[in-house]
């Protein structure tokens, strides 16, 4: 029976839990389904609710072509990739194309590991971007594969926006690869100055006793243990709209930023950027 109970957990048989809970991470009757959305008190999968604003979304008549509409979309790509790898190593990260209200403008980013998106949980709820406050939580997904509307990737799911299954939004796979690639540069270069940062302790602690190499190893390489080093991590191009202080031009707020939207919005940036 318990092995019976186990095989269909979250599937459509199982009468208890909510299927689409368990395999989206949101589901359209919210907290009034009547059937049960069990929050995983640990997981690799962060939700960020609501986030990406595609303006076609706001005003189906937008005059904005399909070529600037994808431009903006990868700089937000980009911008939110740079941030949560900030937190842990971003094994992937998928932002939902739906219009439904528990989907719309969802990002779903994987870490390696759980501490990581813990960690980006609690530090996201924080923050504000594009004027609003973030709201993240631990996700039950694991499987995007199961999460992902099939017939949408052939273009032919009839529910449209609406659809309860992810919509996915494809980020220009260039840019894809040039994040994942510039993250891995960027965790062996901070995971070589974590060694190096023990070793100069271990070296420190070892008192009175020292080679003759005086001045070759800091004993204060501590400034670049973890936790540290890893704000000056800046790509050129996206300019660092993440910002932790109410500091103007910026996206970006901490949670005590101020309602005034300043100057600089992305949408605003030239088209064009990246083809
Ligand atoms: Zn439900
Ligand atoms: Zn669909």
């Amino acid at each position: 029976m318990a092995s019976y109970l186990a095989s269909i957990y979250g599937t459509e048989q199982d009468k208890v839990n909510c299927s689409f809970y368990f395999k989206i991470g949101a589901c359209r009757h919210g907290d009034r389904c009547s059937r049960k959305h069990t929050k995983p008190p640990y997981s690799q999968t962060i939700l960020v609710a609501n986030v990406y604003q595609n303006p076609k979304h706001a005003d189906p008549m937008c005059p904005i072509s399909e070529e600037e509409l994808q431009a903006q979309f990868n700089d937000f790509y980009e911008d939110f990739f740079v941030e949560l790898a900030k937190y842990g190593a971003v094994v992937e990260m998928h932002v939902c194309d739906n219009v439904g209200e528990h989907l719309i403008g969802n990002v779903y980013a994987r870490f390696e590991w759980e501490e990581e998106a813990q960690r980006a949980v609690d530090a996201l709820n924080d923050r504000w971007y594009a004027g609003r406050p973030l709201f993240a939580e631990l996700s039950p997904v694991t499987d995007f594969r199961e999460a992902c509307c099939r017939q949408h990737e052939s273009n032919e799911c009839q529910r449209g926006g609406f659809c309860n299954f992810m919509h996915v939004r494809p980020p220009n796979q260039r840019l894809v690869h040039q994040l994942h690639h510039e993250q891995s540069v960027e965790v062996k270069m901070r995971k070589r100055k974590e060694r190096e940062a023990k070793a100069a302790e271990r070296e420190h602690r070892k008192g009175g006793w020292k080679d003759d190499v005086e001045g070759t190893a800091s004993p204060n390489g501590s400034a670049t243990g973890p936790g540290t080093g890893g704000d000056d991590w800046r790509r050129g191009k996206s300019g660092g709209d993440w910002r932790n202080g109410p500091s103007s031009g910026s996206d970006w707020r901490g949670a005590e930023g101020g309602e005034d939207q300043s100057s600089r919005r992305r949408s605003q940036s030239p088209p064009g950027r990246r083809d």
